[in-house]
């Protein structure tokens, strides 16, 4: 992989030549809110060290939208929402996230709209420095090294620039002159002096690695039921979590002249009490505490059972948004210290 080195001075303009390759995407704020959005201009973009609190998912994963057209002689897809993108200022948690979501998305068999859309968009990521809440160096996701066309790293005066792929390549021959391909051993040096700084700058952490046991251990908690009685059901977790995937499909049909219909796909969350309801009215997980289990079992086990990598990428989202404080550190620290908070 290749590093160049680029004045920070020519960040804008060059950023602003990539429209070549694609739509411009990236946080912006929208109603004083930052949020993934499409950039009519690159100074609706905001380069910080806060997320989206909807993660990166929404542009791969989209919230809702229509997946096929029927009648009554078959179907026919709407790719509609596939567009030639680039992704501006993505962070490597999201980073990862998305390497998460392709473990579930790509594997046989493919979701064709999942697919299209991460084929059609390049990622720019950035890095950033953690805030309050961030926990990706418990979770190991603080770097990257894939999952992106090029990658900036801020050492102030100048950014290092990792290429991460053919189409990044392209990228920097478009405005080559902007680049040094000189990086020296104090550059190196920089940056190494950076991340120790930076390491040293998070705020929290949790037991990450010891996670998959203690949730073997723990299936039978009295901590499952602790915050099974204050959970609301609300869903917020699985709609913030960039790793949570799980959708439904409804059918919309139109009777008044032939039958026709669409059939739309939206965001689902297995904390919603009707998501193991099956025909017959039976529920699976009708208590709230086996629908904790089940969503943070994912998180710090199974999910690295079936793909080899855990679910949680560290962005510290849950922590911010659950209105009645149920996230990865309250649940890993009363699981490992047997202990429940205290009220
Ligand atoms: S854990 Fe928190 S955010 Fe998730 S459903 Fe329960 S109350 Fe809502
Ligand atoms: S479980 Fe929480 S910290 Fe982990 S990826 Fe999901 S929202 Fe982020």
């Amino acid at each position: 992989m290749r590093i160049l080195k680029m004045q920070s001075k020519f960040l804008e303009v060059f950023l602003e030549s990539l429209d070549k390759f694609g739509q411009l995407y990236g946080p912006k704020l929208k109603n004083g809110v930052l949020s993934y959005e499409q950039l009519n201009n690159i100074s609706e973009l905001v380069l910080s060290d806060d997320y989206p609190m909807i993660p990166i998912k929404k542009l791969f994963h989209p919230m809702q939208f229509t997946m096929m057209h029927f009648n009554e002689k078959g179907f026919h897809p709407d790719y509609s929402v596939i567009e030639k993108r680039v992704i501006l200022g993505v962070h490597p948690c999201e980073i990862h996230s998305l390497l998460r979501l392709d473990d579930v998305f790509l594997r046989d068999p493919i979701d064709p709209y999942y697919a299209k859309l991460r084929e059609n968009s390049a990622i720019i990521g950035f890095s950033c420095l953690p805030l309050e809440n961030h926990l990706c160096l418990s979770t190991d996701t603080d770097i990257v090294e894939e999952g992106f066309d090029l990658f900036f790293v801020n050492l102030g005066e100048f950014y290092l620039v990792w290429v991460g792929s053919s189409l990044g390549h392209d990228m920097i021959y478009e405005r080559e002159e902007f680049f040094d391909y000189d990086v020296t051993h104090d550059d190196i040096q920089m940056y190494i002096d950076w991340r120790n700084k930076r390491n040293r700058m998070f705020k929290k952490s949790f037991e990450f690695d010891s996670m998959p046991d203690i949730m073997e251990l723990s299936h039978d908690s009295e901590v499952w039921d602790f915050f099974g009685d204050k959970c609301l059901s609300c869903g917020q977790c699985s709609m913030v979590c960039p790793t949570c995937n799980c959708y439904n499909v409804i059918d919309v049909f139109d009777v008044t002249n032939e039958i026709t219909g669409l059939r739309n796909r939206v965001w689902d969350s297995c904390m919603f009490v009707d998501y193991s309801l099956v025909a017959g009215g039976h529920n699976f997980r009708s208590s709230r505490a086996d629908r904790l289990r089940l969503w943070y079992g994912h998180k710090l086990k199974t999910f690295g059972v079936d793909y080899g990598r855990p679910g949680c990428i560290g962005c510290g989202r849950c922590v911010d948004t659950c209105p009645v404080d149920i996230n990865v550190l309250t649940v890993s620290e009363a699981l490992t210290t047997k202990e429940v908070p205290k009220q």
